[in-house]
C-alpha cells in the first residue's frame, strides 16, 4: 500500500504551505488546484507549467486515487453502465441515462450496502466501505465526459441512487456534492442533484440543519409500518412516524419539495387502500410521488403489478390531488436499472467479487 497522501483531500491553504516548504511560490498551489479540478489532471506529469523537479517531488508525496473505468456496457436504450475501479481494487457502478432533454448520472455512495431491502440486488452485497468525496466526484466527472462524447452535451442531472445508502456516508457525500457544485470545481446547480435515501431519520434532520440546497427523495414503497418493515428492515428503527417528523423538519428548514419513490409490487402494495395510505402520508408535505417500475432481480418473491392496477393506483392518487409521475426504468437489459447494481458483468449471472474487508 502506498504511503502517499491524497492530493485532492488537501485544502488549498495546506498545499500552499507544502509548496513554500519546497521552496516554491504560493501561487503554484492555485495552479495545481486548477489542473486537478478544472482540467481533470490525474498525474502531476500533465501539469506542464510546473518545473520537472516539482512534478517529481509531488509525485513522490501525493497520489490522486482516481477512478478508472473497468468495464462499460451500453444498453439498447443507450443507457451506459460503468464498472468503476477504485484505487484499492474495489468495484462500484455508475450509470449514464440519456433521454430527449436530459442526461442524468446515477452515482454510488458506498462500496456495497449495509441495508438489506428485500427487493434490491445491491442489498445482497455486504458493505465494504464508504466512498471518499473524491470518488463521488470522479464518477460525475467521468459520466460528464461520456455524456459530452456520446450526446454532445454535459450532464443535466445527478441522482445519488446507485450503490449504497448516502445518509450512512453523510460527511463524504456532502463534501462530494460540494465539489460537484463548487464554482471552482464543477459548478453544477444543487437543484439538479437528488439524493435518495432508504430513510435514516436522524440524518434527514441533519440535512435540514445543514440547509442543503439539493433535492431529497425517500424510498417509501409502503406507507404502512407493517408492510414497510417487511421489505425494508431499516424501517424498524426509522418508522413512518420518525421519518414523517424528520421530513417535516427538513422541509421547514430548507423549503425543498420531497419526492417519494414507490415501487408498486404485485399483490403486496398495489391496492387502493395502499394508495390511500400513500396519499395521506405524502399530503403532509410539499411533495410528489415517483412510481418506479420494479426491476426483477431474481425469479423470486416480487413482481411488478399489472398495467391495469398501476393505472388505477395512479388515478386514485391523482384524485387525491397529489403529483404522480410514472417512471419507466432504463438499462434493464444490462442490469443498470434501479436496484440492479450488483457488479454483474457482461457474462451476466455471477456477482463480481468485491474485495474482502480486512
Ligand atoms: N439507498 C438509497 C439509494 C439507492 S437505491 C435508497 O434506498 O434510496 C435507489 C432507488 O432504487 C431506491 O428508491 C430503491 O428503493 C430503488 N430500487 C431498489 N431496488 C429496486 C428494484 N429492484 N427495482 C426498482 N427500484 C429499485
Amino acid at each position: 500500500m502506498s504511503e502517499r497522501k491524497n492530493i485532492r483531500a488537501l485544502p488549498l491553504e495546506e498545499l500552499e504551505l507544502v509548496l513554500i516548504e519546497l521552496g516554491e511560490k504560493k501561487f503554484r498551489a492555485k495552479q495545481i488546484m486548477e489542473w486537478i479540478w478544472k482540467k481533470g489532471a490525474t498525474t502531476f506529469e500533465e501539469m506542464s507549467n510546473l518545473s520537472v523537479s516539482l512534478r517529481t517531488q509531488l509525485t513522490d508525496r501525493y497520489d490522486f486515487f482516481h477512478l478508472t473505468v473497468d468495464e462499460k456496457q451500453i444498453s439498447k436504450d443507450k443507457t451506459v453502465k460503468n464498472a468503476f475501479r477504485l484505487h484499492d481494487g474495489n468495484i462500484i457502478e455508475g450509470v449514464l441515462i440519456p433521454s430527449e432533454e436530459r442526461s442524468t448520472a446515477c452515482i454510488s455512495s458506498q462500496v456495497g450496502c449495509s441495508l438489506t431491502c428485500k427487493f434490491c440486488a445491491t442489498g445482497r452485497l455486504q458493505r465494504i466501505r464508504n466512498l471518499e468525496p473524491e470518488e463521488i466526484f470522479d464518477q460525475v466527472k467521468i459520466l460528464n465526459r461520456q455524456s459530452i462524447e456520446m450526446l454532445g452535451r454535459p450532464l443535466t442531472n445527478i441522482v445519488m441512487m446507485g450503490m449504497g445508502e448516502p445518509l450512512l456516508n453523510y460527511n463524504n457525500v456532502i463534501k462530494g456534492i460540494s465539489y460537484i457544485t463548487s464554482p471552482d470545481k464543477m459548478g453544477m446547480s444543487p437543484q439538479r442533484i437528488t439524493l435518495s435515501t432508504a430513510g435514516i431519520a436522524k440524518m434527514i434532520k441533519k440535512l435540514g440543519d445543514d440547509k442543503v440546497k439539493f433535492n431529497l427523495a425517500l424510498s417509501l414503497h409502503a406507507a404502512n409500518d407493517q408492510k414497510r418493515s417487511q421489505i425494508m428492515p431499516i424501517n424498524e428503527q426509522n418508522n413512518l412516524e420518525a421519518l414523517g417528523e424528520a421530513l417535516g423538519y427538513f422541509q421547514e428548514k430548507t423549503g425543498n419539495t420531497i419526492t417519494f419513490e414507490y415501487i408498486v409490487f404485485k399483490d403486496f402494495n398495489d391496492g387502493l387502500e395502499d394508495a390511500s395510505e400513500l396519499a395521506s402520508f405524502a399530503k403532509k408535505f410539499i411533495s410528489k410521488i415517483n412510481i418506479i417500475e420494479y426491476n426483477p432481480i431474481d425469479e423470486g418473491e416480487f413482481k411488478q403489478t399489472t398495467p391495469e392496477k398501476l393505472r388505477a393506483f395512479a388515478a386514485f392518487l391523482e384524485s387525491k390531488k397529489v403529483i404522480v409521475n410514472i417512471r419507466r426504468s432504463r438499462g434493464k437489459d444490462i442490469d443498470a436499472a434501479c436496484g440492479q447494481l450488483a457488479n454483474k458483468n457482461t457474462q451476466g449471472l455471477q456477482f463480481r467479487k468485491l474485495k474482502e474487508t480486512t
